[in-house]
């Protein structure tokens, strides 16, 4: 019997697996794909992440400290900061490569091969892949659920799945571009309420073309193609779009007797942008070190399993709160409220504070949405076109932290 098996070779699955065989355990990791790392991503990756996971200089197509807003009206808007915030990643390479070290470490991997069920007794955990119509059964002390998002794996595990009531879906597609210097954000109705669209250049005058939404997806993302062809951004798209789930809330329980849930399928991501590469390498180091103890105390039962959800609420938990607050906010302004708070945003003072502040990090975006909330001016546009900041601002004072329920 094996130590562990991991369902699903995404950055979560990847690391969890390289720490796990690290530490000496054996570990099996099962991905229905045949290409490790092939799923729909922009690639973008912040400074922490970076840091903390570095990419080699062949994965990076290019570090990013300037953005363009394109607000409601066409209106555009630079935003530019001395530093690198952000680096436009090969997410195939980047990804595989924490998978070949994980082999190299010892774990095995089973490509092609789709886990179709996951039983859990006292003894053990008994797993069920297919495979070219033939059905194989493994067996493993632990598992892991890392297979992002939307999957019927997580109800057999006995772990949380909310991800059906919150979420946003994400599409994608390709364009070559003539100039594009830099990523491009899209807000206003007309990319749909609540949503955001972004052009983000990679290699050889390629940018991918997304759009993120609250609601169903209904027309939006060919009205942005066409609206972007007559503009004049690129003359066609490149291949058909793909869209897929974003989970925006964690999908609690992450552990049960001899399980865990890690990366989207634990619903860890950063809620503004839906950004979840970070935060899977994050929760898969965490739900490794939490096994590696459970493993050599020869005790896999939730109660001790349950250090795993404490250390990740503990580092995440109002990073993702405070991430879900600003977001409801921003779908719940119109068109014109967009337009004011993002020209008050670029006045020169604001723009200082905030903006090119230290506190603007692409991967922790808590310190910012403090700020923006407590800023003498920028604080009090939000109050008007959105009251309930009032009353969180006025926690805030009271009790010294930004708790959001
Ligand atoms: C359009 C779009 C753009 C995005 N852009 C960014 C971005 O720029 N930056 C960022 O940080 N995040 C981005 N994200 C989010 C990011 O892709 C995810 O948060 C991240 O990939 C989650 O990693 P994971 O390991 O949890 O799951 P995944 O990367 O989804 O990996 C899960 C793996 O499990 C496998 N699997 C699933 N079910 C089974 C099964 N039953 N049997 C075997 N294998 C299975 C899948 O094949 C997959 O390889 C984007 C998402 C979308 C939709």
């Amino acid at each position: 019997m094996r130590d562990v098996i991991i369902i699903g070779a995404g950055p979560s699955g990847n690391i969890a697996a390289l720490n796990v065989a690290k530490a000496g355990f054996s570990v099996e990791v099962y991905d229905w794909r045949t290409k490790i790392g092939d799923k729909l991503c922009t690639g973008i990756i912040g400074q922490s992440c970076y840091k903390e996971y570095p990419p080699t200089k062949s994965q990076i197509y290019r570090s990013t400290s300037s953005a363009t807003i394109v607000a409601p009206s066409g209106k555009n808007y630079l935003i530019n900061n001395s530093n690198p915030q952000a680096y436009i990643i090969d997410r195939i390479s980047y990804i595989e490569a924490f998978a070949i070290k994980a082999v190299d470490a010892g774990a095995t991997y089973h490509l092609g091969k789709k886990i179709v069920s996951v039983e859990i007794t006292d003894k053990e955990v008994t797993v069920r892949s297919e495979f070219n119509g033939h059905t194989e059964v493994s067996t493993s002390k632990a598992v892991v659920v890392a297979t992002g998002f939307g999957s019927p794996l997580l109800k057999m595990a006995g772990l949380g799945n909310d991800e059906n009531k919150n979420f946003l879906t994400g599409c994608q597609t390709a364009v070559q571009t003539d100039d594009l210097s830099r990523a491009t954000v899209f807000l206003g109705s007309q990319i749909g309420h609540g949503s955001f669209g972004w052009l983000v250049p990679t290699k050889h005058n390629q940018a991918l073309l997304g759009l993120a939404t609250p609601r169903k997806l209904n027309g939006q993302m060919d009205s942005l193609i066409k609206h972007l062809i007559n503009k004049g951004y690129f003359k066609k798209t490149e291949y058909p779009i793909r869209k897929w789930g974003i989970p925006v809330n964690p999908s609690t329980p992450t552990y049960n007797n001899r399980a865990l849930s890690i990366g989207d399928a634990a619903g860890l991501t950063k809620p503004t942008t839906g950004g979840g590469i970070y935060y899977s390498l994050i929760s898969g180091e965490l739900a490794a070190k939490a096994l590696i103890n459970a493993l050599k105390e020869e005790d896999l039962s939730a109660k001790q399993l349950r250090l795993y959800e404490v250390a990740w609420k503990s580092l995440l938990s109002n990073e993702i709160k405070l991430g879900n607050f600003a977001r409801r906010m921003f779908e719940s302004i119109k068109d014109s409220q967009i337009e004011f708070l993002i020209s008050k945003l670029m006045t020169d003072d604001v723009r200082g504070d905030l903006l090119e502040s230290n506190s603007v990090s692409f991967d922790w975006h808590s310190g910012i949405i403090k700020e923006a909330v407590m800023h003498t001016v920028f604080g009090k546009c939000l109050n008007i076109l959105t009251p309930e900041f009032t009353r969180q601002k006025s926690d805030m004072r009271s009790t010294g932290s930004f708790e959001v329920a």
